[in-house]
């Protein structure tokens, strides 16, 4: 440690206080002065002081009513103080001042190297302890941090844990409910149709059209039942990336909706797409799910224009998906990624609302981001980037 410790020197007379000043002047000493006891109250009120040498005999507060005082406070009553005398040895005040709270006595005309080594020792006991009680205030936060930190971890594992197990365990109800629910559902498609298939026209008017509704209400439940169904499916499945050529990806979505393709005079057209590394089925998924929105959400005054790119942004492959359709409005861009967010009616367009959460998932899963530019009325044009990806 190499900071100055500071001693106070404490003498109603000049000489005095200079007597003490030559023989303690030390680069290792800060010397304060005080010419009074109560000067010197003050000054330990405003220092830490490791030593204190303190003249008995001064006029008004003398040296001793000056320590006692000095006793009485809780943070000074340890500095350690040597008297300065001018009678030597008198066993009186001797004694005087060890009763209150001398450590030690030089009686003047000091020999220097004496009161030199008197004040070094009680320096040096001075440092240690400040060395030492820094050390345990240190070792103590320390301590509390360690535990705090501790705590804070196992806090966090445990709301971990008991998320995944709650993200498990829903995963899992949104599982069986829609995978038990298509059973009754079943059999209320079967007998509806049989119903219909004996009936329709036989009744009234009216029977007919409510047939018609519970028909719809099953397709509709149905459909909401497949879209969960593959949404907790995606969930749970692991992601098998290897290198995928997206070209023949396209190739195979293109085909398996060539129905929706024809149906809608849709041009369906993309660049030379790259080799990327992804699980070739979901990734199969989500181009799927894109370019059949895209279809799907055409404007009435023109056929669907689609088109699949391939752009190269910071050393990773950014996909899009553009359309000539409806567009979407900016404050529906983020919400149309969650499950069952659906912007228009069932008789509009038809859908269960799963799509673009499950092309959400297939690209969170991969690591990757998805992302909506569109302007309402001029089209749409999905994006997704995937990261770690090998050019073609
Ligand atoms: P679904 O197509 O079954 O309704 P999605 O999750 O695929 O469900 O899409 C959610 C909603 O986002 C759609 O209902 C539609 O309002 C909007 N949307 C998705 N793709 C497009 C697109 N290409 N153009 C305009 N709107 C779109």
């Amino acid at each position: 440690m190499n900071e100055r410790v500071n001693l106070l020197l404490v003498d109603d007379r000049e000489d005095g206080l200079l007597a003490l000043e030559v023989v303690l002047r030390s680069p290792r000493y800060n010397l304060l002065k005080a010419s009074s006891g109560a000067d010197a109250l003050r000054k330990l009120l405003d220092h830490d002081v490791a030593v204190i040498l303190l003249d008995v005999q001064m006029p008004g507060m003398d040296g001793f009513e000056t320590a006692s005082l000095i006793k009485t406070h809780e943070r000074l009553k340890g500095v350690p103080i040597i008297f300065v005398t001018g009678i030597h040895g008198d066993p009186r005040l001797v004694n005087q001042g060890y009763e209150v709270g001398a450590i030690d006595y030089v009686c003047k005309p000091f020999e220097p190297y004496i009161l030199q080594s008197k004040v070094s020792v009680l320096v040096d006991l001075h440092v240690k302890n400040a060395q030492e009680a820094r050390r345990k205030v240190e070792a103590e936060y320390a301590a509390r941090e360690q535990e705090a930190l501790r705590a804070s971890e196992k806090r966090f594992r445990d709301l971990s844990e008991e998320l995944a197990a709650a993200n498990a365990e829903l995963r899992q109800f949104a599982w069986v409910a829609s995978h038990d629910l298509k059973e009754p559902l079943r059999v209320v498609a079967s007998y509806v149709t049989l119903l219909s298939r004996c009936y329709e026209g036989k009744l009234s008017p009216e029977a007919d059209e409510y047939l018609g509704y519970v028909k719809e209400g099953v397709l509709r439940m149905n459909s909401l039942l497949e879209g969960l169904l593959s949404l907790t499916g995606i969930s749970q499945e692991e992601v098998r990336s290897r290198p995928v050529e997206l070209n023949r990806v396209f190739e195979s979505v293109t085909q398996s909706l060539e129905v929706l393709i024809r149906e809608n005079q849709a041009e369906v057209t993309r660049d030379e797409l790259p080799l990327v590394k992804a699980d070739p089925a979901q990734i199969g998924q989500v181009l799927q799910n894109l370019i059949a929105n895209a279809i799907k959400f055409k404007r009435r005054d023109e056929p669907p224009r689609v088109h699949v790119g391939a752009i190269r942004r910071d050393g990773e492959w950014v996909l899009n998906v553009r359309d000539n359709g409806i567009g979407i409005k900016p404050q529906y861009t983020d919400r149309i990624f969650g499950v069952f967010q659906r912007l228009h009616s069932l008789d509009e367009y038809p859908g269960a609302g799963v799509g673009l959460a499950i092309c959400k998932k297939i690209v969170d899963k991969h690591g990757g981001r998805i992302w909506v530019d569109s302007e309402p009325g001029a089209g749409s044009t999905f994006f997704f980037q995937l990261p770690h990806q090998e050019s073609a």
